[in-house]
This record gives C-alpha cells, sequence and structure tokens, in this order.
C-alpha cells in the first residue's frame, strides 16, 4: 500500500522525491510505503487550505464546534483500533495506546469549548462615552509538523484548536509514523469537515522547507527534536511567521531518602522504559540520596531485568521496539559512550535475547555512578535507558537537574510537603511531577516545556493554544446620543 497525501479533500498521489518503507517496529514488516513529497505538493496543499480560509473563518464558531463533537465521537467509536494502529506502527504497548487516544481525545472536547474560549474582552467606559473591546480572529492558514513518537495525539494537541479557532491546517506528520495520520483525516471528512480545511503532506525535509518558507502560511506549530526545533523556530521565524516549537528533554527524577521504595520504584521504571524511553516526559536520569541508592539501584536493577518485552499487541509487554534499527544503533552508542566515560553498567539492554529477532527491541538498561557531567546525563537517548546520579541532598539534587540545557519535565519523589515546596519553586522545569512519573498536562494546560525544550512564547493546548492561533482587534467607540 503506497500511502497518498490528501489535499482539498481528496487523496492523491503527488510529486515526490524518494519512497520509504514504513515498518512495523515489533516485526520488522513492511506496513506501508511512504511518499517523500516534493516541494510542490506542500504548495498543493497551502493553495487548497487558502482557497477555504476565508469562508471557514466566518462559519459560526458553534458550527465549527459541532464538527469537533462529531470527530470526538468517530474517534471514541473506533479508539481500539485506533490504539491498535498506533501500536501497529509505533510499537508502544496497546495500555500507552490507549492512553495517547484518551489524551488526544481531551483536546478535542477542549476545542469543543470554542465558542467560550475565543470570547473577547470589553470594557465600557475607558473614557467617558468611550467602549472598549476585543475580538478575537484566526490567522489563516496554519501547519503543523509532528514527530513518531506520539502520531495520534501530538496532530491532536495542534488541529483541533487551531481548525475551531477558525483556521486551516496543513499537517506534515511523522515519515515514520504517517498510518495514524491517514486515518485521521478520514475520520474527519467522516465528522463533515468541509473539504481544504484540513489537509495532509507526507514527507520530509523538503516538505517541511517549504511549509516554513510559504508566503500564505501564517504559523508553524513544530513538535520534534530539538535540533530539528531550533532550525524550525529560526526559519520560519525569518519567514515571519508565528512560531511554537515543542523540543527534546533530559527529564530528572529526583528520590529523597522517606521516598516510599515500591511506589517509587513502580513510578520510576513506568517512566524510564515505558514507551521504550521514547517519551518527550520520559525520566531519564535519576538523582538518589546516597542513603538510599545502593538499595534503590538494586531493585531499580531487579526490575529492569524482569521487565516483561515483546509486541505491544500482545498483553502484558511492558517494553516494546524502539522505533527503527539505526535508531537502535543510535542508543548503543550512547551506552558504549556512558561505559566509556566511566558509568557503571549494571543492566545491559543489548543482552536482551529479543535483540536478535527482526523486530527493533532493546532491553532495559541501567547506569550508576553517572556523574552530570557524562554525555549519557547530558544528551537526549530516547530509549531504555536510565542514568543514576548519587546526590547528598535535595540543593545538590536541584542544582544538577538545573545544569540541563533542557527544561522539559522534572519530577520528585518524597512524602515531605516542604521538600515538594521546594522542588517546585526551584526546579527549572515547565512540567513537575510529584511522585507522578509522566506529568503530562490535560489539554486545558500548556504543555509547556522551559529552556532548551522549547522555542516560542505560546506553548501547544489550553488557552496557549487558543492564544496561538488567534490573533486579537481591540475596537474603541464612541457614540454621540444626538
Ligand atoms: P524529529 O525532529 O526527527 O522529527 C520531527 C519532525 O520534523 C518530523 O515530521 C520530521 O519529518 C521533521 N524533520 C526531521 N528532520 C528534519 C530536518 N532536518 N528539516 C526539517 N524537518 C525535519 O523528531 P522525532 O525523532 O520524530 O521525535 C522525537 C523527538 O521529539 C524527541 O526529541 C522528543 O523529545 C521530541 N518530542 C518533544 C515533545 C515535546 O512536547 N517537547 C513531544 C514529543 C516529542
Amino acid at each position: 500500500m503506497k500511502l497518498k497525501n490528501y489535499i482539498g479533500g481528496e487523496f492523491c498521489a503527488g510529486e515526490e522525491v524518494g519512497v520509504l518503507e514504513v515498518p512495523n517496529p515489533a516485526t520488522g514488516e513492511q506496513l506501508a510505503e511512504l511518499p517523500l513529497s516534493a516541494a510542490s505538493e506542500a504548495e498543493k496543499a497551502v493553495a487548497a487550505a487558502l482557497s477555504v480560509a476565508a469562508d471557514w473563518a466566518v462559519v459560526p464558531v458553534v458550527e465549527r464546534a459541532r464538527v469537533m463533537f462529531r470527530y470526538r465521537d468517530l474517534l471514541e467509536r473506533y479508539k481500539e483500533d485506533l490504539a491498535v494502529l498506533v501500536t501497529t506502527e509505533n510499537g508502544k504497548n496497546l495500555e500507552d495506546a490507549r492512553g495517547e487516544v484518551r489524551r488526544g481525545i481531551e483536546v478535542v472536547e477542549f476545542a469543543c469549548g470554542m465558542p467560550t474560549l475565543m470570547m473577547g474582552q470589553t470594557v465600557p467606559d475607558v473614557s467617558r462615552g468611550i467602549d472598549s473591546e476585543v475580538y478575537r480572529y484566526p490567522l489563516g492558514v496554519v501547519a503543523g509538523i509532528t514527530p513518531f513518537n506520539f502520531p495520534l495525539m501530538v496532530p491532536l494537541w495542534l488541529y483541533p484548536i487551531a481548525i475551531a479557532c477558525g483556521n486551516t491546517f496543513i499537517l506534515k506528520p511523522s515519515e515514520r509514523t504517517p498510518l495514524s495520520a491517514v486515518r485521521q483525516a478520514e475520520l474527519l471528512a467522516e465528522a463533515g469537515l468541509p473539504a481544504g480545511v484540513f489537509n495532509m503532506v507526507h514527507g520530509g525535509k523538503e516538505v517541511v522547507d517549504a511549509l516554513l518558507a510559504h508566503p500564505d502560511i501564517q504559523a508553524i506549530s513544530f513538535v520534534g527534536s530539538a535540533p530539528v526545533a531550533e532550525y524550525v523556530y529560526r526559519t520560519a521565524a525569518a519567514h515571519g511567521k508565528r512560531v511554537q516549537a515543542l523540543a527534546g528533554a533530559k527529564n530528572h527524577h529526583i528520590i529523597l531518602r522517606d521516598a516510599p521504595l515500591d511506589r517509587t520504584i513502580e513510578i520510576l521504571v513506568a517512566s524510564a522504559y515505558g514507551n521504550a524511553g521514547e517519551r518527550c516526559l520520559a525520566g531519564s536520569v535519576a538523582v538518589v540520596e546516597e542513603a538510599i541508592a545502593d538499595e534503590l539501584v538494586s531493585r531499580l536493577a531487579a526490575a529492569a531485568r524482569v521487565l516483561p518485552m515483546g509486541s505491544g499487541l500482545e498483553p502484558g509487554k511492558e517494553l516494546g521496539p524502539v522505533i527503527r534499527p539505526e535508531h537502535r544503533d543510535r542508543i548503543v552508542r550512547f551506552i558504549e559512550q556512558g561505559v566509556a566515560e566511566g558509568a557503571v553498567l549494571v543492566c545491559d539492554g543489548r543482552q536482551a535475547p529479543l535483540v536478535q529477532s527482526p523486530g527493533f527491541f532493546l532491553g532495559a538498561t541501567l547506569f550508576d555512578h553517572v556523574r552530570p557531567e557524562m554525555t549519557i546525563a547530558r544528551e537526549e537517548i530516547f530509549g531504555p535507558v536510565l542514568s543514576v546520579i548519587r546526590v547528598q541532598d535535595l540543593d545538590e539534587a536541584i542544582a544538577i537537574a538545573n545544569l540541563s540545557r533542557y527544561g522539559n519535565a522534572a519530577v520528585l519523589y518524597t512524602q515531605s510537603g516542604a521538600a515538594a515546596r521546594k522542588f517546585r519553586e526551584r526546579i527549572q522545569a515547565g512540567m513537575i511531577g510529584v511522585n507522578v512519573g509522566v506529568p503530562a498536562p490535560m489539554a486545558f494546560y500548556p504543555f509547556s516545556g522551559w529552556k532548551g525544550s522549547f522555542y516560542g512564547d505560546l506553548h501547544a493546548t489550553g488557552r496557549d493554544g487558543v492564544e496561538f492561533y488567534t490573533r486579537k482587534k481591540v475596537v474603541t467607540t464612541r457614540w454621540f446620543d444626538s
């Protein structure tokens, strides 16, 4: 099956610069062929989106919201099929895929409230007999460029809000996980979204570059790795666009001596190794008080060694494959570097039996006695690798976490309110958890990475999303009595 772009309400073959295979990461079997579209396909999509932008912008907001209500019902109806699709193309287990679908549906539910969310502000009598009002308007044509790790949810962070605000949208999904995006296009059409309001172009850099430079695109939302986020931010901003670019991460989990170890290990293992570590909120560095470090490391290692590995479609499997063999090779190079730089390799995922299978598996890997300056403590690995740094106390732990150039998430494990408060006030990260391993904001909050984890001003989802996809007019009015 060769995938097609979705432009102006139709799936159509287009010009391409190459073709990519899309394998199932759990088996290596080919699922589809993906066209690496030429820049001309992006131009066609922009033309289609532009041709209906003015009409869609004046469809009453309650009608735009009704499309989202219908879309939400379809996502609910097909939620299990969608979860299976996510597992098949991405590798995460079905339970995580179901969670992904649920979190995505919640953004659509949020967008259903657009009549209220788009309200402006008014102040009567800003001067004698003069009133002042703010109206909110869509921007026009906007585009989203998304990563492989949440192929359903991350697009859903973006276009339901953009479209309900009255914009038309072009999605450039990940070339590694395009199937969930295709299904979203089909279901949007079934929900009655007019042709041209949502468009999708498959491909890589050619398509992205064409979107970043196109004069008819008003705003770019990007979610992906840090170097590409920085490039997208700079390039789109240089072309005068509004940009939000959500980037990579290196999340520190601080474990204090009063943390209940059973629960802590359960939460930490799920955060570090769930989704094979391919979450931007994954725990990547465990910063542990020395007093409990020996016990924590030995129990973490015991849990990591018996983590059930296998296809995410098989019940009970907790560690699925990583996305591609080349990505596994990259993770293995990090493991080699950790060893070379002197960290103690406690669990070596390279030895897991499934590594020899046709799927792209890598076992849970644990390093102890990692130092903050080591590569494995600084770089985003995006695989099932957890590094333990030992510290004397919370102050030292916070200082080490704050050295990171990233600031997506941070987590504290404790029973102490005072420690939690100090952590909340001092940690330099935008999404923080206390005894919560994956502190993902709900749809009505912003996905608010800090530092090198985000480029821009307004984050995705929540009110930030509405702000990002709208612009304001301030109207000053005077009426004469006679
Ligand atoms: P990626 O940066 O490789 O790809 C993301 C998108 O950018 C894809 O659509 C891809 O086609 C495009 N792209 C890739 N290289 C490009 C280039 N040179 N020029 C233009 N476009 C290019 O990211 P990925 O590997 O798909 O996803 C994993 C990354 O995403 C991780 O770093 C993860 O932390 C990050 N992520 C961040 C968040 C967040 O909210 N901060 C959420 C999910 C994923």
